[in-house]
């Protein structure tokens, strides 16, 4: 039995008994690999539990490349548990970080990337916010956006957080050049440059996806500038990649951040896959164009180790 494919065993209807119907691919979603003194959005992973996590999904799963995933995808041949990894926004740590711990374990990864800032110093407008706003006051440090709001300082910030995400990038430098005077741009917060992500592309590890230019919620934004945003940073990263398909992700990617009218849009720029960040697995019914992914946390080894095994049950 074992040398039929998923395929031969759909046909059959050997996949059918209850057991196999929660397997498939956990595609997980990573921000940056960093130890920061604030992380009120929890983006971050420190390079010692990723490392740990690395180790874990190593020993206990198969870890797959996304072109993998996409044929398998293709093919209706996702049976097994599998977990395919994936960043977004393109933080420079992706490059000093994540990578030398992907090759030391030779695990593949997807990095999506919001073109709007390559090679500029500048810092994504949600990280000068937590600047501004929490990151100089030594109360707000353990707080994130989970826990409830503590006063009306935080309650402005979550506001701040929420209404960006559909302002244009004009109206955000402006609110933010006038709120935050005092904060230059961190040197560990910025995007990679074109000579890093040619590095980071040069590994045969790694693939290279769109993250958008300026990372609106697109749900919240029209359908012309969403595609403007899709098309602008597919074509940086394919003059980066030479490959003539692509891979996107939607900034925030939750249901409020998607829309339904772009399909248009991925194939005219060969996109062929669409990640969200909407919780769940990837099996044989997953359509493309709507790959849930599941967010992860700085999670120690062991507390990592059971919420990926429980993500099948
Ligand atoms: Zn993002």
């Amino acid at each position: 039995m074992g040398i039929l494919s998923c395929f031969a065993k759909n046909l059959l209807g050997l996949n059918n008994s209850p057991k196999k119907i929660n397997q498939g691919c956990a595609v997980l979603l990573y921000h940056r690999i960093f130890n920061p003194s604030i992380d009120a959005q929890l983006l971050s992973v420190t390079p010692e539990n990723f490392e740990q996590q690395l180790i874990f999904l190593k020993e206990n799963y198969e870890v797959i490349s996304y072109q993998t995933l996409i044929h398998r995808l293709v093919e209706k041949n996702l049976c097994d548990r599998s977990i395919c990894l994936t960043f977004d926004d393109g933080y420079v740590d992706n490059l000093t970080e994540a990578l030398p711990l992907l090759e030391k374990y030779n695990m593949p990864a997807t990095i999506f990337v919001c073109t709007g800032n390559i090679g500029k110093s500048n810092e994504f407008w949600w990280d000068m916010l937590e600047n501004i706003f929490l990151a100089q006051n030594e109360k707000y440090l353990n707080w994130n956006a989970l826990s409830p709001a503590l006063d009306p300082i935080i309650v402005r910030y979550q506001n701040l957080q929420e209404s960006f995400k559909s302002l244009n990038q004009e109206d955000r430098t402006i609110l933010l050049s006038n709120l935050g005077k005092l904060c230059p741009p961190r040197e560990n917060y910025r995007t990679m440059n074109l000579q890093e992500l040619s590095e980071l592309n040069s590994s045969e590890l790694i693939n290279l996806g769109a993250h958008t230019e300026n990372h609106y919620s697109l749900g919240r934004i029209d359908q012309e500038t969403s595609a403007q945003e899709i098309i602008a940073s597919t074509q940086k990263i394919r003059e980066i990649t030479s490959s003539r398909h692509i891979s996107f992700s939607y900034p925030f990617g939750g249901e409020l951040d998607c829309r339904d009218d772009l399909d248009h849009v991925f194939k005219s720029e060969n996109i062929d896959a669409v990640f969200l960040n909407q919780h769940g697995i990837c099996n044989n019914n997953t359509d493309l164009k709507r790959i849930p992914r599941v967010l992860i946390r700085d999670l120690p080894s062991a507390v990592f180790g059971e919420f990926v095994n429980n993500l099948w049950n």
